[in-house]
């Protein structure tokens, strides 16, 4: 497989994720691989973009502008899935929810939860470390207007199939928002799990269990940590300690 100038194998076709995805035997290759990832032209472009324009108040720092990997160990036993970077949050420092106001909420509420070692979490080497969760997003790239196509969902979702499908003791997945919800569908059917029919609504609080080839995974949906959310009063703290609380609770070995 080709590899960048940073040593990342490139991808560039919807067929090269699915088989790229496929043959990741690891979290680590699995990180490498989307980190190279250049199959949606209208997100590499606008990644790539955002970084060498940058925000003023960014203005002296390197932007990662690339796909954003997940964060977590192999043990985890829940997974918290995003819709997709923000262009100077994680497109800026390399890490999922990491130098933005929605990766502050999600981050403090998992060391509220017994999670995370830190409520706080800024950039690679901030020593911030997870317990138990991975946190990935549905889509890779930072989107403009946080608004991925639907063909590029599709087109990322083999690489957070693959990542489900690597964490083998995986008993709750949170999904933050509608659109992480119905990105989730394909995902879990690449991953080898019955859906419902017909798919339950999303909702805050609402909760799923499906059977899979590692036996029963909960869905626990959550508004989104999205300022829009968060500023309004639409999630509250509270509320999103409670989907954490339920879903260490699920998690918790039988
Ligand atoms: S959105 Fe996903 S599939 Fe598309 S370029 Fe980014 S990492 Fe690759």
């Amino acid at each position: 497989m080709a590899t960048d100038a940073a040593g990342f194998p490139v991808t560039r076709t919807p067929a090269g994720v699915l088989r790229s995805a496929r043959g990741a035997r690891d979290l680590a290759a699995l990180d490498a691989r989307v980190s190279g990832c250049r199959a949606c032209p209208r997100l590499v472009g606008w990644r790539e973009d955002v970084a060498r324009v940058k925000r003023a108040s960014f203005r002296d720092q390197d932007y990662w502008g690339r796909p954003v990997p997940g964060l977590g160990p192999a043990d985890a036993r829940i997974a918290v899935v995003g819709l997709a970077p923000a262009a100077h949050g994680g497109n800026r420092t390399g890490r999922v929810f990491t130098g933005d106001r929605s990766g502050d909420w999600i981050f403090a509420a998992l060391w509220r939860a017994g999670l995370a070692n830190q409520p706080t979490s800024t950039h690679i080497g901030d020593g911030l470390e997870l317990t138990g969760v991975r946190v990935a997003a549905a889509v890779r790239c930072a989107p403009p207007a946080n608004a991925p196509t639907p063909a590029e969902r599709d087109t990322c979702s083999p690489w957070l199939a693959r990542e489900l499908e690597l964490l083998p003791q995986l008993r709750v997945v949170v999904v933050l928002g509608g659109f992480g919800w119905t990105a989730l569908w394909p995902v879990l059917a690449e991953a080898g799990y019955r859906l419902p029919r017909p798919r339950p609504a999303f909702g805050h609080g609402v909760e799923v269990t499906l059977e899979g080839p590692r036996g029963p995974l909960t869905l626990l949906g959550s508004y989104h940590v999205s300022q829009q959310n968060t500023f309004t009063g639409k999630l509250t703290e509270p509320m999103l300690d409670a989907v954490l609380g339920r879903a260490r609770e699920l998690a918790e070995p039988r």
